[in-house]
């Protein structure tokens, strides 16, 4: 060993025995296991009779088996079987088959159903803040807004609002970045989105229509045809893994990167008197297993969009970036949403300055580390 291999070693040690020295106080100062028995107590904890077996009913709005989403919540209800022995047990029920896809909510709510896996911004219609609980454009990537779900205060805002309905939400997923869409014709300024017929749902296609564009919402079976026709000029979707198997490229071969969805949240969400009644031991397999899908969603988006955007590259699909004064009017367009949406709803205010607070830190650290880390990379 040469001296400096020396000294590398002699600091990297001596900065571990330092760590290692802290946490041995931290350790004396907090008696965890006093902690823990404090809890106990005040939760009243109900033993699960594994004798009895609990079954929810759980409807998604995905098909059966839909790739990643569909899957996920599959993997879900295996791994729910597996940690709790047999005692919970979820019977799932895809798209339309006890309840219409977008109707999963109004059915939990009351009761019909135990659980549902599907988006909050489909339930913008109810109350707009919920919308913001998917992301929203120019907003978090996947890690930040776990972040701000977990550690900033989102969780308990989107908790208080669903028990409303009677209902007690997780996160359920990440869709990870979404790419901008599918146009038959290239985008070369904002005078060519004007009057543009697109399909595309959410916070996203209000900053569209603010731009000009006419947002369509169609069901997810009629994209292709209407893309295919004409009726409509463009779709966004999810991204390359899914995208892929919708075959837009075969009609709109003009693909966008994206900013109107760079991380949608996806939910799990029970009837808040169903999960109340739950034992505390079913509660936090559930808490385990979901927090699973949450972070095994996000990262098979991940893998499986990097291998089909290959693929797409293949198939001579135009990889596009909009023009920049789309995104410069995108961004005026979003502040005008905002301002809209909390000037006619308190929860929309309230829920947008939780996630604005976070956001502006996010974005200076981001900023600071993972753009700097990207441009070099
Ligand atoms: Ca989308």
């Amino acid at each position: 060993m040469n001296r400096r291999d020396f000294l590398a070693t002699a600091s990297v040690g001596s900065a571990a025995l330092a760590f290692s020295s802290c946490n041995e106080g931290n350790r004396q100062a907090i008696d965890y296991s006093k902690q823990v028995k404090e809890k106990e107590n005040k939760q009243k904890t109900i033993h699960v009779n594994k004798n009895k077996k609990t079954t929810i009913r759980l409807a998604t709005s995905w098909p059966a088996h839909f790739p990643i989403m569909g899957t996920g919540v599959e993997n879900f209800v295996k791994r729910i079987k597996e940690i709790s022995g047999g005692s919970l047990e979820v019977k799932l029920y895809p798209k339309n088959v006890l309840v219409p896809a977008l109707a999963v909510f109004d059915a939990c709510s009351s009761g019909q159903i135990d659980a549902f896996h599907s988006g909050p911004y489909y339930w913008k219609g109810k109350n707009s803040a919920f919308s913001l609980y998917s992301g929203i454009p120019f907003g978090f990537t996947a890690e930040e807004i776990n972040s701000w779900m977990l550690f900033g205060g989102g969780l308990e805002l989107w908790r208080e609002q669903y028990a409303k309905y009677n209902l007690y939400p997780f996160m359920g997923g990440n869709t990870n970045i979404q790419m901008g869409g599918w146009f038959r014709k290239p985008i070369t300024s904002i005078e060519d989105m004007k009057g543009l017929k697109m399909r595309i749902p959410g916070l996203g296609g209000e900053v569209f229509a603010k731009m000009g564009v006419n947002p369509i919402l169609l069901p997810a079976g009629e994209i292709y045809t209407s893309l295919e026709r004409g009726v409509i000029d463009a779709t966004e979707w999810v991204g390359p893994a899914l995208d892929i198997k919708m075959g837009f490229y075969k009609v709109a071969p003009y693909y966008y990167s994206g900013w109107h969805e760079p991380g949608s949240i996806l939910e799990l969400t029970f009837n808040n008197k169903y999960w109340n009644k739950l034992g505390r031991e079913h509660q936090s397999m559930i808490e385990v297993a979901s927090s699973e899908m949450n972070s095994n969603m996000t990262s098979e988006f991940h893998a499986e969009n990097i291998k089909a955007l290959q693929t797409l590259k293949s198939l001579d699909v135009n990889i596009m970036q909009y023009p920049k004064d789309v995104i410069e009017v995108g961004k005026i367009a979003l502040t005008n949403v905002i301002t809209e949406l909390s000037t006619a709803n308190k929860d929309f205010q309230k829920v947008y300055a939780s996630i604005d607070k976070h956001l502006q830190l996010s974005k200076e650290w981001s900023d600071t580390s993972l753009r700097y880390f990207l441009n070099e990379r």
